[in-house]
């Protein structure tokens, strides 16, 4: 029985198919042997080119060959599906002992936290927010502020030009005047929103963010002025929070005044942070100037307002204790996360 080139194909089968690992390799064997190009199936499709003595002899023994090599296969492919489900359940079950993974979670900027609580505190007090462009005409941003060209005010503003007319906003201002443009009085608005200078050291960065407060109405005080900050700083700072004016000079503001805040970190002892003085230099005010209300078409006569402004950097480093203001711009999460 047998026959020597059968029995060589023979032998090479049952080798490959004892070498083969998975059911994709055993697939492959049976292909290579068994399908329509295999070499069991070509031995015998060509049994008719045969001398007609050999033909009984070679068909008996490659159909032999080729039962034995399918009763190999059927049973080494159970075997390697059996082994490939077990793989798959053993991959697929949970460990529930694993702690899990928490997803990183961002924290709110510094700045838009302090901006959001000035905003939420002067919103209660019924102030509407305005906002307006950061590219300003020299005419919004200037002139109708009582700031005419070559006024020697306008140098304690290092502008940003981008033509002679426009420039880079250097204050909220400009939202006060396009705001009382629009409307008649009475007129409540706070305006946020960044502002540019060029200016650049430890304390001041070429950009940053203001707040602006505008009351007009009639009968309008400085006393109203001061007890909406009063009420403001005990809201920001804690309820023992005292303010006190010192007089200053604003062109658009007559009389004006600079804001001071009861240390809050030495309760008015004297530390390092207020130089030993005790309080907090946190904003500038007054009451707007006859000819800023006339440039927008109020009668002075008629009407008077208060106006404040106040740098978020500036409060968020004195209530955070941060001493250099690039800290809030290089995004550096070492430093943000601290404010989780
Ligand atoms: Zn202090």
């Amino acid at each position: 029985m047998g026959h020597p080139r059968v029995d060589a194909i023979a032998r090479e089968a049952r080798e490959a198919a004892a070498a083969a690992a998975s059911s994709a390799e055993l697939e492959r064997v049976r292909v290579a042997y068994l399908g329509r190009q295999g070499l069991l199936t070509q031995l015998l499709r060509a049994l008719g080119t045969l001398p007609p003595q050999e033909r009984p002899l070679v068909g008996a023994a490659a159909n032999e060959a080729k039962r034995a090599l399918e009763a190999l296969l059927d049973e080494r492919l159970a075997a390697a599906q059996a082994r490939e489900r077990r793989d798959a359940r053993a991959r697929a079950r949970l460990d529930l002992t694993l702690p899990g993974r928490r997803p990183p979670l961002g924290v709110v900027h510094p700045l838009t936290r302090v901006h959001d609580e000035i905003v939420a505190i002067f919103v209660g007090l019924g102030f509407a927010v305005a906002e307006g462009p950061e590219v300003e005409t020299d005419e919004y941003n200037f002139e109708l502020l009582n700031l005419p060209p070559d006024h020697p005010a306008r140098d304690m503003q290092d502008t940003f030009y981008i033509s002679d007319a426009a420039l880079l906003r250097t204050h909220t201002s400009p939202v006060q005047i396009r705001t009382m443009k629009a409307q008649r009085p009475p007129v409540r608005i706070i305006c946020p929103g960044a502002v540019y200078r060029r200016d650049a050291d430890v304390t001041h960065s070429p950009m940053f963010h203001q707040v602006e407060g505008l009351a007009v109405d009639r009968r309008i005080t400085m006393g109203d002025l001061k007890g909406t900050l009063e009420l403001f700083a005990r809201e920001m700072f804690g309820p023992r929070s005292r303010i006190r004016f010192r007089p200053s000079f604003f062109p658009f503001t007559e009389p004006s005044a600079e804001v001071d805040v009861l240390c809050f970190l030495c309760a008015g002892g004297g530390c390092r942070v207020c130089r030993q003085s005790g309080w907090l230099e946190i904003l500038g005010s007054g009451m707007v100037h006859p000819q800023v209300l006339r440039n927008v078409g109020y009668d002075p006569e008629e009407v008077t307002g208060w106006a404040f402004g106040m740098g978020i950097e500036r409060i968020a480093m004195l209530k955070y204790g941060i001493d250099d203001i690039r800290l809030f711009f290089d995004n550096d999460l070492r430093f943000l996360r601290q404010f989780a």
